[in-house]
């Protein structure tokens, strides 16, 4: 913008040049007048280009070491059965104890077997329909933890990372937390 309104309106450099007499006039020496500088002066120092590799300092991609990935298996599993876990584990998801408490069904009853309050509980260890389901999940949890499924109460079973990928299948594999009875699912 400077640049060309300098050029225009008269370039201090360029009115010597039009001025020959200023400067002692014929036959002074041609070499002492200053030459208006031309773009291909600049190109040297201007238009190198961008260096190769600028702004980078490794080629590595920064990986988060496995030990502190959050979750692990549920990180690993897909969004839509790891939103559902953590749904789950909040309590916070389709049982009839948590419609109930947010008024969307009037009694906490269980909609399948008519059990009066339908919990995680309920519907990881008495619901029979899902027998085979959750003798898979709690022989899985022994293995891991020791515990049985009569000594593991469903909150602990979903703070213990090691019996993540048992309760994702168990998710995977029954309706918990995804389906309420009745078509519709909400
Ligand atoms: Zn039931």
């Amino acid at each position: 913008m400077g640049k060309d309104r300098g050029r225009e309106a008269g370039h201090p450099w360029g009115r010597v040049a039009e001025l020959p007499s200023a400067n002692g006039g014929p036959g002074g020496a041609p070499d002492t007048v200053p030459r208006q500088p031309q773009a291909g002066d600049f190109r040297e120092e201007v238009g190198g280009g961008t260096p190769v590799g600028w702004g980078r300092t490794s080629k590595k991609k920064y990986r988060m070491p496995n030990s502190q990935k959050p979750g692990g298996a549920v990180a690993n599993s897909s969004k839509r059965i790891a939103s559902r876990f953590y749904q789950v584990k909040t309590g916070h998801c389709l049982t009839g104890q948590y419609l109930n408490w947010t008024k969307n069904r009037p009694t906490p009853q269980c909609w399948w077997c008519r059990y009066r309050t339908q919990t995680r509980d309920h519907l990881s260890k008495e619901r029979p329909e899902w027998k085979p389901q959750q003798k898979i999940l709690w022989a899985e949890v022994k293995k891991e933890t020791g515990k049985g499924k009569d000594r593991c109460k469903v909150r602990d079973l979903l703070a213990d990372g090691r019996c993540s990928q048992a309760v994702l299948d168990f998710l995977l594999t029954t309706d918990v937390g995804r389906r309420v009875a009745g078509g519709g699912g909400g």
